[in-house]
């Protein structure tokens, strides 16, 4: 962490309407990880290399973006992460200051965490729950019911693991788990999520446990079109849609979270389902391909969106992904 991307972000969020829901994509900011090689450890050096030099990529880091998805249903307001918060001891303090973004960021988008009615959570690692309170501890979403897989629940806020953790940052993997889920939990506002469990009318968990015990992908669906809202199967748009199997520095059991990302792919492509992949580029809608022996990432574009630009004043007509295209 010797350096930090820049606070100011070009795109604050992004808004596409998807059937019938309105969804909107804010950023919490951009994590800063080592070299490649690190980062996947099951890669091979000098193709990891090649193939970031061929996609222009930098070979001295990765850099994953979190894109945070809000998808206003009519009749629910759902969101789909928190980001790693602004706790100074934990989140912002390890990730940096181009991180904890994304309250800001949600405001600047027109939308009010009061206004969030259930908070879906892929699976309890840092970058997607230590922004569920403040840094006090006190929950950032007060009308929010916070649906979460019970198995990551349970594993990540066993606060016995810290002694055994290999690392102050593993060890905070728990305290932070812990500190950002029991508030919610004590007021009785965790709901358990489990395969198949539709949290709201369009929102359906898929569990996909292997990067976390309890991790959850979620499918969104809407008149027809249907949208796989990925966490954290995949965290990289070349190399690990490449090769599933180099797997990823935090995977839980490498081996069930790459069947998971091969199964998940598949189903993606197959279904011609669009996907929100939290750790791609901004803002992270795409679709897949067949390349070689894996796949390909085929970002879907967006309309820019003004600075500023209040949710009110949609740019983006009201009807589908074609005619947000069409408008530019
Ligand atoms: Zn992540």
């Amino acid at each position: 962490m010797s350096h930090h991307p820049p606070t100011d972000r070009p795109d604050p969020f992004a808004r596409f309407r998807f059937g019938g829901f309105e969804c909107t994509v804010v950023s919490d900011g951009i994590l800063q990880l080592g070299p490649a090689p690190v980062t996947f450890p099951g890669a091979d050096p000098a193709e990891v290399d090649a193939l970031l030099a061929d996609h222009h990529l930098p070979l001295d880091a990765v850099r994953l973006d979190e894109n945070v998805l809000v998808v206003d249903t009519g009749d629910a307001l759902v969101q789909f992460d928190s980001g790693v918060g602004t706790d100074p001891a934990l989140g912002r303090g390890f990730f940096g200051p181009g991180t904890g973004h994304v309250v800001p960021a949600m405001r600047s988008a027109g939308i009010d965490p009061a206004d969030i009615d259930v908070l879906a959570i892929t699976h309890t690692h840092p970058d997607h729950v230590w922004g569920l309170t403040d840094p006090d501890g006190a929950p950032l979403y007060p009308n929010a019911t916070v649906a979460v897989s019970r198995a990551d629940f349970d594993h990540w806020t066993d606060l016995s693991r810290v002694a055994t953790a290999p690392n102050q940052h593993m060890a905070d993997h728990y305290t932070g788990a812990h500190k950002n889920l029991l508030p919610y939990h004590e007021a009785g506002r965790l709901r358990w999520v489990d395969d198949g469990d539709e949290v709201v009318p369009g929102v359906t968990a898929i569990a996909t446990p292997g990067h976390s015990p309890g991790h959850l992908v979620y499918r969104v669906s809407s008149e027809g079109e249907s949208m796989l809202v990925w966490g954290d199967l995949c965290h990289h748009q070349v190399l690990l849609l490449q090769h599933p199997e180099w797997a990823f520095q935090f995977d839980w059991d490498g081996p069930a979270a790459t069947a998971q990302r091969w199964r998940i792919y598949q189903l993606a492509h197959e279904g011609r389902d669009a996907v929100l992949a939290y750790h791609f580029p901004f803002p992270g809608l795409g679709h897949l391909r067949r390349e070689g022996g894996g796949y390909a990432w085929v970002p879907q574009e967006l309309p820019r969106r003004p600075v500023g630009a209040a949710r009110a004043t949609p740019a983006v007509p009201h009807d589908g992904l074609a005619a947000a295209v069409g408008q530019r």
